[in-house]
């Protein structure tokens, strides 16, 4: 009978260690997180709502219009100045950011409608966002292209002030690195600019830090892959859902879901006191996780 239980119980146990092994070896798999990520994106409405849909002329309405634009995005730049040296210097370079909109005829021009010196911010209208990602040979309308005057390509896509400000800095941001020299790799310039985006959303959406927080608490472990296992897409939901509101669709969720798992990832590394560089490997992990899911769903 003691036997019995002593067999028993070990079995038991060994069926519990193998469990855990497997749960753990599944959390690690890139193409969990890849599957949790895919399934809350197909669940997200596949229009965006675009507040300019064609070029516009060059009239005086239009003008003040996108003096308006300008206005209020050198205001969200300032709202969130202090949040670190990058976004200190912000405030100085786009002061006179000059506002144009992208027209792809034969050749890819812009139209100023708001003039000024410094970055030269490009808006998309929705008549030319298919024709942009073709010329550029590119799958996001967020895009700063190199120079000191940029230009910064930015989507006439309707966004929460949040999302506003963290799209817009980070991008801002790489133009800083061309004209203020940050020196350092791609990957690590990358981490900088995602932490901004970061620190801005848990500023302007207290809730974000606390979602981070609660996710952080579902795991003590040390090892990256092991917690960015434990987002679900009940989570992406519920923080796209704080930093969009209710209506939103797939062109922002595209950006807004890579930046939730930097959000976790970079707050798991300072919150364990680890290196500065797993920033840098959770960085390239998601590429890697892009990579198992696109190879596995074709
Ligand atoms: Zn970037």
């Amino acid at each position: 009978m003691k036997f019995k239980l002593i067999c028993f119980l070990t079995t038991l146990a060994a069926l519990v260690f193998l469990g855990v092994r497997f749960y753990n070896v599944h959390l690690e798999d890139p193409l969990t997180l890849g599957r949790t990520m895919s399934t809350y994106y197909r669940s997200v409405p596949a229009n965006d709502h675009w507040w300019l849909t064609s070029v516009p002329e060059q009239t005086a309405e239009n003008r003040a219009f996108f003096e308006a634009r300008r206005k209020k995005i050198l205001e969200l730049i300032e709202r969130f100045r202090s949040v670190d040296e990058l976004s200190e210097k912000m405030c100085k370079y786009a002061t006179t950011m000059p506002l144009s909109v992208l027209r792809i005829g034969t050749n890819v021009t812009a139209l100023t409608l708001a003039a000024g010196t410094g970055f030269n911010v490009v808006i998309i209208p929705q008549s030319e966002a298919e024709g942009f990602k073709k010329a550029f040979n590119l799958s996001t309308f967020f895009y700063f292209r190199g120079g000191d005057e940029g230009p910064l390509f930015f989507p006439a896509i309707t966004m929460s002030d949040a999302f506003l400000a963290c799209s817009f800095m980070h991008e801002c941001g790489h133009g800083i690195r061309v004209t203020g020299k940050i020196l350092g790799t791609q990957t690590e310039e990358e981490v900088l600019m995602h932490g901004l985006s970061l620190e801005i959303l848990k500023r302007a959406v207290p809730e974000y830090g606390q979602k981070v927080a609660q996710i952080l608490s579902r795991s003590d472990t040390k090892g990256f892959k092991r917690m960015l296992g434990k987002i679900t897409s009940e989570d992406l939901r519920e923080m796209d859902t704080m930093v969009h509101g209710k209506v939103y669709g797939r062109e922002i969720a595209r950006v807004s879901i890579k930046q939730h798992i930097f959000s976790v990832g970079f707050s798991f590394v300072d919150e364990r006191k680890l290196p500065n560089i797993v920033k840098s490997e959770i960085y390239e992990w998601l590429d890697t996780v892009n990579r198992a899911w696109t190879d596995k769903s074709h």
